[in-house]
């Protein structure tokens, strides 16, 4: 039986990925990863994770600014991406959030930017995806407080603890599980991960960054998360197909896709 997986979290466009993506690419097919959301993270890179996904089969795009780059921003950088939005290949704003632990830009500064994407998102009716980091508390204060908007969306990398994930769950959020899911400490993360509704667990790499066990210490690339698959199916008493199969159903459903447009350009 071939399996087929679903990406929900790559950045195909960094310069880790950039040289030999198209290799990158074909070992995602071969490995059954039929759909990779190319995730943006700067004004730059948002164009350029729009133009991939337009170059290839099964991706899909979505643009905004980290944290990290949030100091970087001027008023109508927002307005000037705008366009773009309109793509139906992008599917949601983001990566949009906030990162204490790097603390690459200000926390009042990575506020205000993560405030003006919300809005900028629930302009635009699309979904959010959100990076947090060191600060879930100040991320869930402002998710909440725009709570009536919200359209739902994507907590990429979860690793919080069961209380905060009830209460993105509690916001409509999916939560996205990456490669830490595998590591040998990471036995607290996998009792959240049991505990999580089926339908609202989605799997990715966050490639080239956290790269799962047994590759660990390597580059990540999508090809990789059916190493996190694995372990999702072990932790919820499933097979990999049943893992698989559910996990690629939630994709669809998180992002609105029908899995017709994605299968039909392959
Ligand atoms: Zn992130
Ligand atoms: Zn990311």
């Amino acid at each position: 039986m071939t399996i087929r997986l679903a990406d929900t979290h790559a950045h195909l466009d960094l310069p880790e990925i950039l040289p030999d993506q198209d290799a990158v690419l074909h070992r995602a097919r071969e490995a059954g990863v039929d759909l990779i959301i190319n995730v943006g993270i700067g004004l730059q890179n948002s164009r350029q994770v729009l133009a991939t996904a337009r170059q290839h089969p099964g991706l899909r795009a979505t643009i905004g600014i980290h944290p990290h780059a949030a100091a970087s921003l001027q008023e109508g950088d927002l307005e000037a991406l705008t366009p773009l939005a309109a793509d139906p290949l992008v599917v949601a704003i983001g990566e949009i959030g906030l990162d204490f632990y790097r603390r690459r830009s200000p926390e009042e500064i990575q506020k205000h930017w993560f405030r003006q994407q919300l809005e900028w998102a629930f302009g635009l009716k699309k979904i959010v995806v959100i990076h947090t980091r060191e600060a879930t508390a100040a991320t869930l204060k402002i998710l909440q407080d725009s709570r009536s908007q919200l359209r739902g969306g994507v907590m990429h990398c979860f690793g919080g603890s069961w209380q905060e994930a009830r209460a993105f769950l509690d916001l409509g959020f999916y939560l996205s599980f990456a490669g830490p899911l595998t590591y040998p400490k990471a036995e607290a993360l996998r009792e959240v991960a049991q505990k999580v509704p089926l339908d609202r667990i989605l799997l990715e790499t966050d490639c080239p960054y956290l790269t799962p066990q047994p590759w660990r210490g390597k580059r990540n690339e999508p090809a990789y998360v059916v190493a996190t698959a694995r372990q999702m199916a072990e932790v919820r008493g499933l097979s990999l197909e049943e893992a698989a199969r559910g996990t690629w159903e939630n994709s669809l459903r998180a992002f609105g896709l029908k899995e017709k447009d994605i299968l039909g350009n392959v």
